[in-house]
């Protein structure tokens, strides 16, 4: 189509080729976010009057003496019309010329260009525009028809701008009845500042902000903290008699406290914020105000709750930090500014670099923000990490409540591997329930043995199973039990992959006690000892595996055991049997790894069963001896014994 000026009145112009673009692409393909129109709308009215203030600090007479900056809405629902007007800067002939008839905006021009490399997948286009803001030709998302008068400062013209969006405008000076029509019903005209009057479409996405809650809720969503009041115009519920009233209801709270100077702000403001932002009820554990300066500017204020919110587990993506650029919100998606295992942290990020129309995957990849994530990252670690350090209970606490989530990153954040190891915590064989205990604690204490071996030192011992319980009795710790070695017992599912994902702990190597085998550092007359035995009761131990050979990689000797007779374990890096039961609770399928079976030397039950070998006694009692052995093993691993009833008939043959 070809737009020509001479069509219309000499007031008609056409908008810039690229803007009839934009337009036709809001018009037709937002359906998904109608709301930021509003959040559009009320970000320019507040740009206009940060625009006055700053002109006013060097002409005072800009602002008149009882002048209050702020953002009017009235909604008129007889005529369907919804109308924003601020007392800002204002525009002329000329700025409305450029500013709303041509498109000068950066972020606007990526759009286009994003656009027409996606061709004609309306799809993706629409994909693609609700994730944009698009600046004031939003308002056609829910308008017919709009129309903008604006007075300059210091100008007194009163201009006319309308468009129904068809790819024409109208641009004059205001005549009287411009005027009547859309300014004086509802405010001085005499003012300075900008009225936009939405004309609604006829639908009923469009109609609902003729009602005042539809309107609250978008303000308290998008504008919350927007520094000047946002006002509502409304009936007065206290007016008596029949002729209504009218007042101006503020709708945002203005307290973006973190644009405020650090020391103006109480320990009670920070905690009031809190609440405001995280609907927690409970104060937070601390909180991370600060500036980042330089290339990156933007203000963070974070904080770390002391409670686990009751979804954390819940919920994929927990939205819990806030975007704004210049206290408008633009996004809280899980991701973008937190690696997920830190999701438990709430806060606002405000950049005043980044640029407003943006899309989410424009956001994601945009520099600054990867630069963001990485220094509140970095910021959310040394705090925890200074917690622990000067206050270990308190950190405790903290951990039992949210560590769970933190051990996600040691698998997932390679690059805070070992700082996330440093703030990992467990509990231990020679720690009373519920104390917890850091790898650090650990290490100092290993290495303060010197009467082990120095190769012994070189590890963090460690057992994984359902709960404490379990493992305080587990035959894997009787020899660690009788040199008084320190185990850690790790009974969160997900302790199995924070080993896997990071073996190694400064100079220390983890080593799961039901793995591999074990030298706790044998002297060299036990040693000679076990030997000896080994030599002794070499044919009985050929014969049990022989019988086994169905589910039994090996049988050997061990240290690992004092008091019982046998266990299994698995090699070093195979699949023990707590993380074969976690795969299949969660329905997974695992290749069941086939055990080593050990056997303790040392016990009576193996002297006799030898014994009974070497007198020729018939081979069914080695076989079903046996069985039992591994049945036993079996039970105490914590697995199923598969066939009940041949493990019944032993048992029973037996009493
Ligand atoms: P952006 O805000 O990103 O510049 P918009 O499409 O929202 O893009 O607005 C375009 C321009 O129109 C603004 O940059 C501003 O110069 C002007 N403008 C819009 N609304 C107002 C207003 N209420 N008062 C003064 N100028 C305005
Ligand atoms: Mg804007």
């Amino acid at each position: 189509m070809v737009f020509t000026t001479e069509s219309h009145s000499s007031n008609t112009r056409s908008f810039e080729a690229e803007v009839r673009q934009v337009l036709d692409l809001v018009i037709h393909s937002l359906y998904s976010n109608k709301d930021i129109f509003l959040r559009e709308l009320i970000s320019n009215a507040s740009d206009a009057l940060d625009k006055l203030r700053f002109a006013a600090l060097s002409e005072k007479e800009l602002i008149g003496a009882n002048e209050e900056l702020a953002i009017k809405l009235v909604i008129d629902s007889d005529k369907k019309r919804m109308i924003i007007r601020d007392n800002g800067i204002g525009m002329n002939e000329e700025d409305l010329a450029s500013n709303l008839g041509t498109i000068a905006k950066s972020g606007t021009k990526e759009f286009i260009n994003s656009l027409k490399e996606s061709g004609s997948n309306q799809d993706f286009n629409e994909s693609l525009i609700g994730q944009f803001g698009v600046g004031f030709y939003s308002a056609f998302i829910v308008a017919d028809t709009v129309t903008v008068l604006s007075k300059k400062a210091k100008e007194e013209t009163v201009n006319f701008w309308q468009s129904k969006g068809d790819g024409f405008y109208t641009l004059k000076a205001a005549t009287d009845e411009d005027i009547a029509e859309f300014i004086s019903p509802y405010f001085d005209t005499t003012k300075q500042g900008t009225v936009i009057v939405l004309d609604l479409k006829n639908d009923d996405e469009a109609a609902a902000f003729l009602k005042e809650y539809q309107v609250r809720s978008v303000v308290k969503k998008y504008s919350d903290f927007i520094e000047y009041p946002i006002k509502l115009k409304t009936e007065n519920p206290e007016k008596e008699g029949d002729e209504p009233e009218f007042v101006f209801e503020v709708l945002n709270s203005r307290k973006a406290l973190w644009a405020k100077n650090k020391s103006e702000i109480s320990e009670e403001d920070y905690k009031e914020f809190y609440r405001h932002i995280s609907h927690d009820f409970n104060d937070p554990l601390t909180h991370i105000h600060f500036n980042a300066e330089g290339t990156n500017e933007f203000t963070a204020l974070l904080f770390i709750p002391e409670k686990a919110p009751f979804d954390l587990f819940m919920q994929e993506d927990v939205k819990s930090l806030q975007l704004f650029i210049n206290k408008v919100f633009i996004t809280s998606e899980t991701d973008l500014l937190l690696p997920k295992y830190l999701r438990f942290v709430k806060g606002v990020v405000d950049s005043s670099d980044l640029p407003l129309n943006v899309s989410r995957e424009m956001l994601q990849e945009n520099q600054k923000v990867v630069n963001i994530k990485k220094n509140i990252t970095k910021k959310i670690l040394s705090t925890l990490e200074k917690l622990k350090n000067d206050d270990k209970e308190k950190y405790s606490n903290f951990f039992k409540e949210l560590g769970k989530v933190l051990k996600e990153g040691v698998h997932l954040d390679y690059s805070n591997k070992e700082k996330l190891l440093d703030l990992m915590m467990f509990e231990s064989s020679s720690e009373s329930a519920g104390v917890l205990r850091t790898l650090e604690e650990y290490s100092d204490k290993l290495n303060a043995r010197t009467d082990l071996d120095e190769e012994v030192r070189k590890h963090i011992y460690v057992i994984t199973g359902e709960n404490r319980k379990e493992l305080e009795n587990s035959p894997y710790l009787e020899a660690f039990k009788a040199k008084d070695i320190e185990v850690l017992f790790l009974t969160d599912p997900i302790d199995e992959w924070v080993i896997m994902s990071a073996p190694e702990f400064k100079d220390k190597s983890f080593k799961a006690i039901n793995k591999g085998n074990i030298d706790l550092g044998a002297k060299e007359e036990e040693k000679a000892e076990q030997a000896k035995k080994k030599e002794e009761f070499k044919d009985l131990l050929s014969k049990v595996q022989n019988n086994l050979a169905e589910n039994i990689s090996e049988v050997r000797f061990t240290d690992r055991l004092v008091n019982t007779l046998a266990c299994l374990v698995v090699n070093e890096n195979e699949m023990g049997a707590n993380l074969e039961k976690i795969y299949q609770s969660a329905n997974q399928k695992v290749g069941k790894s086939k055990r080593i079976l050990e056997l303790n030397p040392n016990h009576r039950v193996i002297e006799k069963l030898n014994n009974s070998f070497k007198n020729n006694q018939e081979d069914q009692l080695i076989k079903d001896y046996s069985e039992l052995i591994y049945f036993q093993a079996l039970l105490l691993e914590g697995s199923k014994i598969e066939n009940l009833n041949r493990y019944n008939e032993l048992v029973t043959n037996l009493m």
